[in-house]
């Protein structure tokens, strides 16, 4: 599989409203946003394109910096404690887009259940 728009946006080649940068995350807002607060955070390591990609063993620290990152946005985004949805998109029956692993932070809203 080719490259996808967000190792562009990794490299700065095209813009994006960046709200967090690590080493190893970036996070930025969602250009067709879905909710008040709606934040894509991806790992800037290009090979997960898929949550089946996952090794637990070989990227159980990757996954922690997305979860840390998470934390962090939600609590500068005021809805730490209003509540918010984490979604990943895995394939094409849940719709996935960009084949590059990464976080919908949702939140600012009440979400329904069950999702569409
Ligand atoms: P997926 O459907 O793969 O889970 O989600 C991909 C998400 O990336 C979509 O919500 C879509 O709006 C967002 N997206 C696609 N291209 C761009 C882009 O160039 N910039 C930004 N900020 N978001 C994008």
């Amino acid at each position: 599989m080719g490259e996808t728009i967000f190792a562009k946006i990794i490299r700065k080649e095209i813009p994006a409203e960046i709200v967090y940068e690590t080493d190893t995350v970036l996070a930025f807002k969602d250009i067709k946003p879905q909710a008040p607060v709606h934040i894509l955070i991806i790992p800037k390591i290009t090979e997960i394109t898929t949550t089946k990609d996952i090794n637990g063993k070989l990227h159980a620290p990757i996954l922690g910096d997305l979860f840390d990152a998470a934390n962090k946005i939600a609590k500068d985004f005021g809805i730490s404690e209003s509540g918010y949805r984490i979604v990943i998109n895995s394939g094409p029956d849940a719709g996935q887009e960009v084949y590059h692993l990464h976080l919908h932070l949702l939140g600012g809203r009440k979400m329904n259940w069950p999702p569409g």
